[in-house]
């Protein structure tokens, strides 16, 4: 498929990636990108929360979508949005009462955080998220194959459940620049599995996706890998300066589901280039996790993590 009208993404940015000390401390709580127009990129600081997720604002003729709200208390989060929205909303097409929908790649704890600051904002909806909230909210017939559109105004996204890691896992595809946004499913991390039967299936329908669209970059909500393949920075790490680029190819998301075909069922930690996979909640998950997030925290502490 030609890449008929695409608008190329800007994904040439160093983003903030936390201090090697507590008192090394710098970045500002959040990193703000535009990746095309209308497509910003937000980054929450290593500094506030270790997960540092990224959450995505893609603005449209009549409305825009933030997916997710954070980690974290959303007030500064509101502020850049309203920022945000103000100066897109100012340009010819404006209007005062341009709308927010506030939804969410999933419900955990890190991405839902900043919900409360956005609940009395006006023109805007912050969306549920559990299965039949998103269900309801996006009028899905068919969950979670089914993909349904959501018209910003001039931009029609697709939007299609992929649980595994959530129940109420979705992923959002703007077809306007390629970028296929998945939440915690795909990024290189740690890929933590909830049920392993639905993410064998949704990361086949994520590779049957990519193969009909035109998809150019596969975009998650975190970065834990090292630059090195196969090496992740511990849980809770504070400082990653070595991180790779928040976006995959299609290519790495076909070999993420190769990979997962051949560990699905087994539990227990299983590294490969791009992805670690972390397969139920056991102790053969958690126990290696931890062991190594309290030495790392503890060299952190006293200004030796690197
Ligand atoms: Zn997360």
């Amino acid at each position: 498929m030609a890449d008929r009208g695409r608008v190329p993404l800007d994904t040439d940015v160093q983003w903030i990636h936390g201090a090697p000390s507590p008192r090394r401390r710098h970045d500002p709580p959040l990193q703000v990108h535009q990746l095309a127009p209308g497509t910003v990129l937000i980054r929450q600081s290593k500094d506030l929360t270790y997960e540092a997720p990224f959450i995505l604002l893609l603005l449209g003729a009549e409305r825009a979508l933030l997916l997710d709200t954070g980690a974290v208390d959303g007030t500064a989060l509101r502020r850049t949005v309203d920022r945000l929205l103000d100066r897109h909303a100012a340009t010819p097409a404006g209007d005062t009462a341009y709308a927010l929908v506030v939804a969410h790649t999933h419900g955990h704890g890190d991405h839902v955080a900043g919900d409360a600051a956005f609940v009395d904002r006006p023109h805007t909806t912050v969306v549920g998220h559990d299965v039949a909230a998103v269900r309801a909210y996006f009028g899905f017939t068919g969950w979670p194959a089914e993909v349904v559109t959501f018209d910003l105004g001039d931009r029609v996204l697709e939007v299609f459940g992929i649980p595994g890691h959530h129940a109420a896992s979705v992923a959002v595809f703007d077809p306007s620049t390629g970028l296929l946004h998945t939440g915690d499913t795909v990024y290189p991390g740690r890929i933590h599995v909830e049920d392993s039967d639905a993410l064998l299936a949704t990361l086949d329908r994520l590779v049957a996706f990519c193969d009909e669209r035109d998809v150019t970059h596969v975009l998650g909500c975190h970065v834990e890998m090292t630059d090195r393949p196969g090496r992740d920075y511990a849980l809770g790490a504070r400082y990653q300066p070595d991180e790779p680029s928040p976006f995959m190819t299609t290519t790495q998301l076909r070999q993420v589901r190769d990979a997962f075909r051949a560990v699905a069922h087994r539990p227990g930690i299983h590294r490969f280039d791009d992805v670690v996979f972390c397969i139920g909640g056991g102790p053969r998950v958690v126990v290696p996790l931890q062991a190594r997030a309290l030495v790392a925290r503890a060299r952190w502490l006293v200004g030796r993590s690197r």
